[in-house]
């Protein structure tokens, strides 16, 4: 069996940079150390920063006279503001791309622009991103919900991060009838566009495609969707115990891809466990 794991596949450079500034944070600065959250969408490392000091926290109160460290997808400014106040010291651990979406967000807001967020209103960076909005900004994750809105003169559009380009084209689509002037940010991150053509080329071309990351995460569940469109034998994982020996009948090349939140040590594990499996060799693409 050839085992190919895919260009690009796991841990981008925001949630790299969150995590290891968190770990740092657990072994210097003053206790008690928190993130306000959970610090990205991987239960496994959540796990093992709780067990290294650094526990979620979800109120406001709960971060009094803490280290806070603000996870990647950023906060909105009124709650960043009263974390702020509260805490002992503030990390900001906001991933800088998404800091940017903020800005333009903010930009659009003040230049009089109804604001239209692209994305999953239930998501932490959307939740974020709308506190810099304006009072009149509305969340849109669908042609169909662009084609209700009302038309408007002014009109800009922030997108969350991690979106499927394909989707946001219909949306943004929809939303040219909706205003005179349509004025678009593409915030959309290209650690995640690579991701997803990687694992599409990848999928198309292999017998079983695995994908490996939080079942929380937005980004890998856009990957599974995107192999899924690809081919039926693709499976989504957490972990290596996951792995269902049957999958792998017959097949004589399995693809793995990584959401940006997972870790390299996670899609490793998953390896090792295929080759426990049955013999075969690794082609690792990653970072070409
Ligand atoms: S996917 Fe992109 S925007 Fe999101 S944390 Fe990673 S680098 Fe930042």
């Amino acid at each position: 069996m050839e085992i190919i794991i895919a260009d690009e596949a796991g841990v981008c450079f925001g949630v790299k940079r969150a995590t290891e500034i968190a770990f740092e944070a657990a072994g210097e600065a003053e206790k008690p150390v928190f993130t306000f959250g959970e610090l990205i969408h991987n239960p496994q490392v959540v796990e093992k920063l709780r067990g290294a000091g650094v526990a979620p926290v979800e109120t406001v109160n709960e971060a009094a006279k803490a280290t806070v460290i603000i996870r990647s997808h950023g906060l909105p400014p009124d709650t960043y503001r009263a974390v702020e106040a509260k805490a002992a010291r503030l990390i900001d651990a906001t991933c800088p791309i998404v800091k940017a979406q903020q800005h333009d967000a903010e930009f659009l807001a003040g230049e009089g622009y109804r604001v239209v967020i692209i994305g999953d209103r239930n998501h932490p960076e959307v939740q974020a991103v709308a506190g810099y909005a304006g009072p009149d900004v509305v969340i849109v994750d669908s042609v169909e919900e662009a084609a209700r809105m009302d038309r408007h003169g002014k009109v800009g559009v922030v997108i969350q991060t991690t979106h499927r380009l394909d989707e946001c084209e219909e949306i943004i689509g929809a939303l040219l009838p909706k205003a005179r002037e349509l004025r678009v940010f593409n915030t959309l991150c290209n650690a995640t566009s690579v991701r997803q053509d990687a694992a599409r080329e990848l999928a198309g071309d292999v017998d079983v495609m695995l994908i490996v990351g939080g079942r929380n995460s937005a980004n890998t569940a856009r990957l599974a969707e995107i192999c899924a469109e690809a081919t039926d034998r693709s499976f989504h994982v957490e972990t290596a115990d996951e792995l269902d020996p049957a999958w792998f009948d017959g097949a004589e090349r399995v693809g793995i891809t990584g959401g940006a939140s997972t870790p390299d040590w996670i899609i490793e594990d998953v390896v090792a466990r295929l080759v426990e499996f049955e013999d075969a060799t690794v082609v690792d693409r990653r970072n070409g």
